[in-house]
């Protein structure tokens, strides 16, 4: 066993669902641990420190969400929630109790492989950057740089609105993740505001200005349901 592989603790009581991840994941050189149930999977992160945690939602005993809620208290270990199509209200609120990420069950191989290098990333970058904020994020021809508040697209600087460029700092500076609605409206308009129309709008706004063909977004993706997700380079669509 060696020592520079990381754990990964896949918590779901489908066996075939779990031997299929475990398998995959092995042979991508990931140790792997398994629990069937929410108490074994709270006792195995507390126990075992994995690196990141795979959490299925429907659990014989305690449910997924419930889970989440109970190790957010004492872990920032990335959670990546496997969820059934369909359960949106489900993949919010995982998203607003801490979960990273989502997949949506059946997934293929390459997207759960890709959703676990991107949380991981995040979570040793946040871990490395979290005061020491660079000046500046690029992803494809867009630059977003923090220092200068400019957005440059192709060497071109797009005119922003100040809520537009709020929203597309709060998107680079979670690269990667999905943010849901009420997230960005609390970090954009505060904790009371309900603009739930005015997000959709500057969204629509933005994607005119950033996006070359609005219709097929390169880099905000819509959520559908859920919210919006920066590419960070390598989840794409
Ligand atoms: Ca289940």
């Amino acid at each position: 066993m060696s020592n520079n592989k990381l754990l990964i603790l896949i918590v779901e009581d489908d066996n075939a669902i779990s031997n299929f991840i475990s398998a995959m994941l092995t042979s991508n050189n990931y140790h792997v641990i398994m629990t069937q149930s929410g108490r074994g999977a709270v006792s195995n992160i507390a126990s075992h420190c994995p690196d990141l945690v795979l959490l299925d939602l429907g659990l014989p005993d305690i449910d997924g969400l419930e889970v989440l809620k109970s190790i957010r208290q004492w872990t920032g270990v990335p959670v990546i929630v496997v969820s059934a199509r369909g359960h949106e209200r489900e993949k919010v609120e995982a998203l607003d109790l801490g979960a990273d990420d989502y997949v949506t069950k059946p997934f293929g191989t390459s997207e759960l492989l890709a959703r676990i290098r991107t949380a991981l990333r995040h979570y040793n970058s946040n871990k490395a950057s979290s005061q020491t904020d660079s000046g500046k994020r690029t992803v494809g021809d867009l630059e977003i740089n923090y220092e200068k508040r400019m957005v440059i697209l192709k060497g071109t600087e797009i005119h922003l609105t100040p809520i537009e460029y709020k929203i597309i700092v709060l998107l680079s500076r979670h690269m990667g993740k999905v943010l849901t609605h009420d997230f960005i409206i609390r970090e954009v308009w505060g904790p009371y505001a309900n603009e739930r129309q005015a997000l959709r709008v500057n969204m629509a706004n933005i994607r005119r200005k950033l996006e070359i063909n609005p219709a097929e977004p390169k880099y905000i993706m819509t959520e559908v349901g859920v919210g919006y997700r920066m590419i960070d380079g390598e989840i794409g669509h």
